[in-house]
């Protein structure tokens, strides 16, 4: 196989999934995180967003979880609801082969769902820490066969508020895990909580470098400070009239403060302009549906505050608009890192007022050049008419992560269930007996009253579901067809 993940000794299921997922060169958080982490060591690891961090400890998680276990082996803390959705995904994608079960447990979610979940196998479970330890408290999660803990984001967690609930959650646990935590910066909290929780820990610390940069067309304009919409030199109509000159394919606008993405998404909106928003006053729901749908495609200019878009991984952004200038000069190179990854050309255009001149001369100096200042002109109607025109074309969904995978599965829904004392041991028995057909083919069964679903794996549907049509069931032959 050519894929470089080889060299970790990884198991077949892992490197199939990771070869699906086109993970074949491991990223360099990967390269220095892997060789220990698989080891069993105690990680603390500082990346920035978009550096594979979440597959360098999701690959040895997934790796260690036994499928025949039946409570968790791993519990990875997620600052957000967001961050807890994305790196289930990732989890489940990298275990997918192993058909490793990640529940996520996250407040605001009714908790009896959670809890019927968990009465389920569960492999690697992913949540808040609030909710997490809700779960300890009432008995309803396990964790006697714990063996990971991961600490993700934990600045974030920390200015939060939820560092207690870790520690309360650490405290809990009979053995000591093994325990990897990543964090932007590490503040005295956190080396207390490393001092006391881990075991000589490895320190890996992957920063921004500036040749990473080159990839990046990085422009500022001069603007003036307040926001007067009659005066055709505003901020936000120059904004517009640049962003309609740039046409983005994709990207993400940052402002300072969550008035403000307001005050512009509604702009844009009443203008025309398909735009999406998120800050720390959206609604959980709305918050995650609007990132599905930047990621989807269905709106191309994504307005956001530092906090909120922490750790949110969104692929090949063309573009990325300070819009306010960023106040600290880490956050700059945040920012703009989102944008020219992998190699591709990116575009990082910020507004500097009188007030943001002193942070640019700290982010120049801090980076080491100057960043070009650009002479605002407006762009005429025919320079612009491919962006209004943009903003009327139908919207084409981008492909999701794990499409790939899901063009291997196909789900077959079976005749007969729980009343005709059905049992998920009849079906794998049957599928079995089918010549070239593995247990490992056959994915989750679920046994309803009347009627049983039951997922093939690895391109096999068609084999089955046309030899199904002919050999019994639990002694009859069965009406079996592709679900819907
Ligand atoms: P993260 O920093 O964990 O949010 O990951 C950033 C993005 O890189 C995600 O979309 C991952 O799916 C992707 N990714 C992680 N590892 C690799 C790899 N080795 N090769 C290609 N893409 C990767």
């Amino acid at each position: 196989m050519n894929n470089q993940f080889c060299k970790y000794d990884l198991s077949k299921e892992i490197l199939e999934s990771l070869t699906i997922l086109n993970y074949t060169v491991p990223t360099k958080i990967q390269e220095q995180v892997l060789p220990e982490a698989l080891s069993g060591r105690d990680v603390v690891g500082r990346s920035q967003t978009g550096s594979g961090k979440t597959a360098a400890f999701a690959i040895p998680l997934c790796e260690e979880a036994i499928w025949e276990e039946n409570t968790p082996t791993a519990l990875v803390l997620e600052p957000t609801r967001e961050l807890t959705m994305q790196t289930k995904q990732e989890l489940y994608l990298i275990g997918r082969k192993k058909r490793l079960k990640v529940p996520d447990l996250i407040g605001g979610f009714p908790i009896e769902k959670q809890i019927q979940s968990l009465k389920q196998k569960s492999h690697i479970v992913v949540g808040t820490p609030g909710r997490i330890l809700d779960h300890i408290l009432r008995g309803t999660l396990s964790f006697d066969a714990l063996k990971s803990v991961v600490i993700d984001e934990a600045d974030l967690m920390l200015d939060m508020g939820f560092f207690e609930d870790v520690k309360k959650i650490l405290d809990t646990l009979k053995k000591t895990p093994r325990i990897m935590l990543f964090s932007a910066t590490i503040e005295e909290p956190i080396k207390r909580m490393i001092e006391q929780y881990l075991k000589n820990p490895v320190f890996i610390a992957i920063e921004d470098t500036l040749e990473e940069q080159n990839h990046i067309r990085q422009e500022i304009y001069e603007v003036e400070e307040e926001d007067k919409e009659e005066e055709s030199n505003s901020k936000y109509k120059m904004f517009l009239h640049v962003l309609a000159k740039e046409n983005p394919d994709s990207c993400m606008i940052f402002c300072g403060t969550k008035e403000m993405v307001n005050v512009l998404c509604r702009k844009l909106r009443r203008d025309g302009v398909k735009a999406g928003m998120i800050h720390g006053d959206i609604d959980q729901q709305d918050r995650i549906r609007t990132v599905e749908g930047f990621r989807e495609g269905r709106f191309r200019y994504l307005i956001a505050t530092d906090v909120v878009a922490r750790g949110i991984d969104f692929d090949r952004l063309s573009h990325v608009f300070n819009y306010d200038f960023p106040t600290g000069r880490e956050t700059y190179v945040h920012r703009i890192g989102r944008t020219g990854r992998n190699g591709e050309t990116g575009t990082a255009i910020s507004f500097v007022t009188s007030a943001d001149q002193k942070m640019k001369r700290m982010v120049e100096t801090y980076v080491g050049y100057e960043l070009p200042i650009n002479i605002y002109q407006q762009g005429t109607a025919e320079e612009e008419k491919p962006f209004w025109d943009r903003q009327k074309e139908k919207v084409v969904l981008k492909k999701k992560k794990g499409e790939a995978f899901q063009q291997t599965i196909m789900k077959l829904t079976i005749s007969g269930g729980k009343k005709s004392k059905m049992r998920a041991v009849d079906i794998v028995g049957t599928i079995c007996s089918i010549d070239g057909i593995l247990a490992e083919d056959i994915g989750a069964i679920d046994v309803r009253d009347s009627i049983t679903y039951v997922e093939i794996l690895n391109g096999k549907g068609d084999k089955v579901l046309n030899a199904l049509q002919v050999k019994t069931i639990k002694g009859k032959i069965r009406k079996v067809r592709k679900t819907r």
